[in-house]
């Protein structure tokens, strides 16, 4: 049975970048499976607010689960970036009543672009308006990062998940009833289940894994956020753009039901000092230099930003089995398991496939939480680490000089669709 909840809700708390409040209704369903059955796997405690962690938080206050979600920071936000989604993804969101406030924030590009970042001539192009939804049966969807947290947050909190903000997990005890959380800030809590969401610095993952710091990938990432009524005509893009050029690539697509752009471009660096900063100030004219001898279509589309945000990205090596992601009580989620570079745009994507087979998993698997958590594992570890290579995979394609440069144009004219589309991807994963 779909129960029906309305509700109105005004957000925009993106900390850069696009500052416009979207008002939007919320429908929310109901999970299709009855509440879990009464055993001891009930109270769900969630390290961290991330998108990750809100949709654990949604996908199992839907199955009937008490969630509390810890989050350090002291509000909830997220960067003024965007978002691409597979049809994987919008898939799940639509199954947990999202799809119409989806449609109300979100754009739908028309296609997928991929250009050559000096001579400015397209390569090849994907359709995504139709084609996603008629192949895949779901949209292709690019959203504001502080659009789509909105959303899952509110739903969360509609679907009965408390969330607790200045909370940070420091460390956790397991018995063989149950666990003790403890957090910086004093409290104490107790739980059947830990997801650790807390993100690429994850310090579940030290407790549990101990496996020392994430990889800094030699990648820096620009971002800028534009209204495109602001750019003049030739500028402005309902398709998602991806220029590559050697070592480097830039990418822009419409956020914001098409009224903003969102841009990154992508470049082969040095470390930064503060390189576990989300959010660092960015200088243009380093940007510039990176970018070398870029051509003059996507010079005009760089010297369009007033300002870039600098993030200095990291990953790790794909897990090698299901006891790395879950042990006992405890189960990473997100960027805290599978911390992969973005040059799929799946990282969210995964996270929120993870949230979905968790909350399965927990409410419908059979035996202890321990053996649940480690189904969920099993479920998941392996599509995650392909999604982690074949991003590794991209980046060396799109950053590619000389002869494999040449290589991949020329597949890229010959094949077009064959090789843009990703069917492995877009048309696998949990159902919804
Ligand atoms: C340039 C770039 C572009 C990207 N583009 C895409 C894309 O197009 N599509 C896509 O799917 N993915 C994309 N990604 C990847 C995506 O951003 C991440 O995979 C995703 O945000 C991970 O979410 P998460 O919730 O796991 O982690 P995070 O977003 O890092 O959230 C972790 C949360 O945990 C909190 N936290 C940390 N430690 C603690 C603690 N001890 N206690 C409590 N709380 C804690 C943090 O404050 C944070 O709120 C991109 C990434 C980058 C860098």
């Amino acid at each position: 049975m779909i129960l029906a909840l309305a509700s109105v809700l005004k957000f925009g708390r993106c900390a850069h970048g696009a500052t416009g409040a979207v008002t939007l209704r919320l429908t929310l369903g109901t999970a299709h499976n009855p509440p879990m059955a009464k055993m001891a796997l009930d109270r769900v405690l969630i390290a961290g607010g991330g998108i990750g962690g809100m949709a654990a938080a949604l996908a199992c206050a839907r199955q009937g689960m008490a969630v509390q979600l810890l989050e350090r920071s002291a509000q909830f936000s997220e960067v003024g970036a965007g978002i691409q989604m597979g049809p994987n993804v919008t898939r799940i969101l639509q199954g947990w009543g999202l799809g119409d406030a989806l449609e109300q924030v979100a754009s739908f590009p028309s296609g997928l672009l991929a250009r050559d970042a000096q001579s400015g001539q397209v390569m090849g192009r994907l359709r995504l308006a139709d084609r996603a939804q008629s192949r895949y049966g779901a949209p292709y969807a690019t959203i504001h990062r502080a659009d789509l947290h909105g959303l899952l947050l509110a739903a969360a909190r509609l679907a009965g998940a408390q969330t607790h903000v200045g909370q940070t997990l420091q460390a956790w005890h397991e018995s063989a009833d149950d666990l003790e959380v403890q957090t910086q800030q004093g409290p104490t809590w107790r739980a059947n289940v830990l997801v650790g969401a807390d993100g690429v610095w994850s310090a579940v993952r030290q407790q549990l894994l101990a496996d020392g710091a994430p990889r800094f990938t030699g990648h820096l990432a620009y971002r800028a956020m534009l209204p495109q009524a602001d750019l003049p005509l030739a500028l402005r893009s309902n398709e998602v753009t991806v220029w590559m050029g050697p070592r480097l690539h830039v990418v822009h697509y419409p956020v914001r039901a098409g009224q903003w752009l969102n841009l990154v471009a992508i470049v082969q660096s040095a470390k930064p000092d503060q390189a576990q900063d989300w959010d660092l100030a960015a200088n243009a004219k380093n940007l510039m230099q990176a970018m070398g001898g870029v051509g003059q279509d996507l010079q005009a589309r760089l010297a369009s930003v007033p300002d870039w945000r600098l993030w200095a990205l990291h990953d790790r090596a794909s897990m090698a089995s299901a006891g790395q992601m879950a042990q006992g009580r405890v189960a990473l989620l997100g960027d805290a398991a599978h911390p992969m570079r973005p040059y799929l745009a799946q990282g969210a994507g995964m996270a929120i496939e993870d949230a979905q087979v968790l909350a399965q998993s927990l409410a419908t698997g059979q035996g202890s939480v321990a053996q649940r958590l480690l189904r969920y594992a099993e479920l998941r570890w392996a599509r995650n680490a392909q999604v982690q290579n074949r991003a590794v995979r991209n980046g060396q394609i799109f950053h590619a000089r000389g002869a494999l440069a040449w290589g991949r144009n020329l597949s890229m004219r010959l094949m077009g669709e064959r090789l843009m589309d990703l069917p492995w991807l877009y048309g696998q994963g949990p159902a919804a």
